[in-house]
């Protein structure tokens, strides 16, 4: 019988856990899939992006850890392409390689004043709420107000985190330095800014009607938002979106303590302040029905004490593999990787949104990876056999120790024991040196055959 075939899969977010899946459950193939992450823990973005107040969709983590449970998947955490190994180790040692790293960088407004001490992208801001063992605490929190530039959920995540009373964040997964700094901070009003009209933003319904419906908090919208006859034009999420709208521009504030401002047609022109943030230079813009025409292009300071940019995620490049640096994705043919003259690249793949870009939710990325492990299960009829080499033997000859299932279950137990000291599910562990003492291996794992060593 031919040997089994390997796969690595490269990031064990909710793409990368997809495709281990579709590639573990299929018969078609004798397939072993190997998942490596840079971090010691799986999930990416459902760790470490999703809202810590949304533990309903947090709690896919659970449909997603049955993959790594199958006989025919490994974990290999805390092992980062580019870093521990190359494209070139993967490649002698897999059959083939999935790329699935996702988009960790951020987005740029391209002002002057963006790198000012109280401007950060929404990338970091979220990384050190969600307790990412990379981040630190990218603000001061000592500002009265803040002003959050984007027009999509990861912006309105931002202004919720930011502006709801902490104690509704309490029994979050949040590390307690996050919790104690939002406690202690000054923050009492956020500016949501919205370069475009209410139909073209790209908030969902459901998380303005969360926003809407925070207590403690009232949520105003400038006068040149919601036009209903806008909504006739928009789709349905547009007219739903102004629904919502439409019923916060009619409601009275209530006297809250602490307030939300949406504002429509607020281009960032820059940055203010000598030695930090002091306020957001910006423009009115125009498009379409209900668009301010006659104050189009009016110039106004929003005196603010920090800069939130959610305008986007971007990938990176990863090692030497191809990378479309216009558009932040490895350039592919509905996921089969293509070098810079098109070509495909035999036995690489990639998916997510290091694949499409920074758009859709958990379950879009489902139908992502079972497009591209269609093709890869289509190709590997074609790829010859090889004599692979080892991944563990490589990882130890670099002194690299990678985290595996079981060191991966001792932190997620932890995890879940300093929550339940304190009333909680779970408590975030976010330092590295905790995160490693915990998930690597007593001693190193040595594998003792070269053939595919977990049982199948
Ligand atoms: C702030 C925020 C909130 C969101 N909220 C929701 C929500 O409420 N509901 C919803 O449905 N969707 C939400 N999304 C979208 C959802 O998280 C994404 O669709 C999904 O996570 C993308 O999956 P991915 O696997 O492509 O990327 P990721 O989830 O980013 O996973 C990529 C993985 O690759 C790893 N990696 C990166 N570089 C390397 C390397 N060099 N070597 C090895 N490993 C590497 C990373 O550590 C990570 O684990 C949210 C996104 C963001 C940013």
């Amino acid at each position: 019988m031919s040997p089994a075939r390997r796969v690595a899969v490269v990031g064990a977010g909710p793409a990368g856990l997809y495709a281990a899946e579709e590639l573990a459950r299929q018969d078609r193939h004798d397939v072993h899939v190997d998942v490596l992450d840079r971090l010691p823990s799986p999930y990416g973005l459902v760790r470490y992006g999703v809202a810590p107040d949304h533990p309903r969709i947090k709690s896919i983590t659970a449909t997603l850890s049955r993959v790594l449970d199958h006989p025919r998947v490994r974990f290999r955490g805390g092992v980062a392409l580019g870093a521990d190994i190359t494209r070139q180790d993967l490649l002698d040692r897999y059959d083939a390689v999935v790329y699935a790293a996702g988009a960790p960088a951020d987005r740029r407004m391209d002002v002057p004043g963006e790198d000012l001490p109280g401007s950060c992208s929404a990338t970091s801001f979220v990384s050190w709420y969600s307790g990412h063992p990379d981040a630190e605490q990218p603000l001061a929190l000592d500002a009265a107000r803040v002003a959050v530039v984007g027009a999509g959920n990861v912006a309105l995540d931002v202004a919720r985190v930011l502006a709801r009373p902490p104690e509704g964040l309490e029994r979050t997964d949040m590390p307690e330095p996050v919790l104690a700094a939002l406690r202690a901070g000054a923050v009492r009003e956020v500016v949501v800014l919205a370069r475009r009209g209410p139909r073209h933003a790209r908030f969902t319904p459901k998380e303005l009607r969360e926003l809407a419906g925070l207590e403690g908090v009232d949520v105003v919208v400038d006068p040149y938002g919601p036009d209903l006859a806008e909504a006739r034009a928009g789709d349905r999420t547009a007219q739903a979106n102004l629904r919502v709208l439409a019923e916060l521009a009619g409601r009275p504030p209530s006297g809250a303590p602490r307030r939300v401002e949406l504002r429509f047609h607020a281009r960032p022109l820059r940055v203010l302040g000598e030695r930090r943030v002091t306020g957001l230079e910006i423009e009115r813009t125009q498009d379409g029905p209900g668009a301010p025409a006659d104050d189009a292009g009016e110039r106004t300071v929003l005196p603010v004490g920090a800069v939130v940019r959610a305008v986007g995620y971007r990938g990176v490049p990863l090692d030497t593999v191809p990378f479309d640096a216009s558009r932040g994705v490895v350039p592919n043919d509905k996921g089969r990787v293509l070098d810079v003259h098109g070509a495909v690249c035999a036995g690489e793949y990639v998916t997510g949104w290091l694949k499409r870009g920074p758009s859709g939710v958990i379950g879009t990325n489902k139908l992502d990876s079972a497009e591209t492990v269609a093709l890869l299960l289509d190709d590997l009829d074609r790829l010859p056999e090889r004599e692979l080499l080892g991944l563990d033997n490589l990882l130890e000859s670099r002194g690299v120790r990678p985290v595996g299932l079981a060191g991966w279950a001792r932190i997620d137990s932890a995890e879940q024991d300093l929550g339940s000291a304190r009333g909680r599910d779970r408590t975030k562990i976010a330092d590295w040196p905790t995160l490693l003492r915990l998930g690597r291996a007593p001693r190193p794992v040595r594998e003792t055959v070269e053939e595919p060593p977990w049982p199948s």
